[in-house]
């Protein structure tokens, strides 16, 4: 893949080839956005130019290094990911000793720390150290979707390149084959329809919230991933039912739900759940207990939705 081939993401891309075209590399960059829109595909395509036998402005994709970079087989490029849900000091430790050794292909080290907001305080306070005294020919990319969980400090110390959601057309682009309704559905995060099967979690959504409403005390969620996209059914749900009530005559929701609003439900009270919905998402990375975010969403949710078949029951019966 080479600069050309990522699709959207025209600030971010513009960016970054500037940064390369004048030769103004920053020793850390912090790439913020939403999961599953390209981010990490990006950072890896950075590291390719960085390090390209043929060009030093974008990755050629044929030589050595941008193959070997490709296949993760590169000794200059490290790709660190959270294990079980946290980016550990010890990682943070082995990158250190990684940047601590000269380049021994390329003309760059580049360190590329996949989920940077899953670092707990110890890491990203031994983290700091590094990135306020980077060795030479040194680049860490920070993959980060939330910026609240990052220390100040680390934040400033990064160029930070802005990633969005791709438009329903880019969306399409990528993935031609799949239904408009389920690309809909994924809201722009192609990635999304790659490494979910988002016909099976619709069925899945549905499913839990079910239990929610039969008062199931304990949490399906797996990880703070699943709880994130539960969220997102839970707001793709919410915008249905807003725009219900805006456009009652054409209106077709998106998302196939076995449940409704309760009859005398405000759009203020719908805007009110939406925004403190988006505020627990933001708190998912900040170690949030996960039965506790169960809890408080069979409150909030509680006389608010009703089950269509039974209209008669809500979540709080
Ligand atoms: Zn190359």
């Amino acid at each position: 893949m080479s600069f050309n081939e990522i699709i959207s993401q025209e600030k971010a891309i513009k960016l970054l080839k500037g940064t390369l075209r004048t030769k103004k590399i920053p020793s850390a960059l912090l790439f913020l956005g939403d999961a599953y829109i390209g981010k990490t595909s990006t950072a890896i395509n950075y590291a390719k130019a960085l390090n390209c036998l043929n060009s030093e402005e974008d990755a050629c994709n044929i030589c050595t290094s941008c193959k070997k970079i490709e296949q993760g087989l590169h000794p200059d490029v490290k790709l660190v990911t959270a294990e079980k849900d946290v980016v550990t000091v010890t990682s943070i430790r082995e990158v250190e000793e990684f940047v601590s050794f000269r380049p021994l292909e390329g003309r760059y080290k580049v360190v590329i720390i996949k989920e940077a907001h899953k670092m707990n305080h110890a890491a990203a306070n031994a983290f700091l150290k590094t990135v306020e005294e980077p060795p030479e020919n040194t680049v860490i990319i920070l993959i980060c979707e939330n910026i609240d969980t990052l220390p100040e400090p680390l934040i400033s110390r990064c160029f930070k390149v802005y990633f969005t959601p791709l438009s329903t057309q880019a969306v399409k682009k990528i993935l031609p084959d799949v239904e408009d309704s389920l690309i809909r559905i994924i809201m722009g995060k192609p990635g999304l329809f790659i490494s979910r099967d988002v016909s099976k979690d619709i069925q899945w959504f549905n499913s839990t919230l079910k239990n929610m409403k039969e008062k199931n005390k304990k949490s399906p969620w797996k990880d703070n991933e699943d709880v994130k996209w539960w969220i997102d059914f839970l707001c793709i749900f919410l915008r249905d039912c807003l725009l219900g009530f805006f456009l009652k005559t054409s209106y077709c929701p998106i998302l196939p739900s076995d449940f409704k609003l309760k009859e005398n439900a405000s759009p203020e009270e719908l805007f009110n759940l939406y925004e403190e919905i988006q505020n627990i998402k933001r708190s998912i990375d900040l170690n949030l207990n996960k039965s506790i975010v169960w809890n408080y969403m069979t409150y909030l949710l509680g006389n608010l939705i009703t089950i269509k078949k039974q209209e008669t029951t809500n979540l709080e019966q």
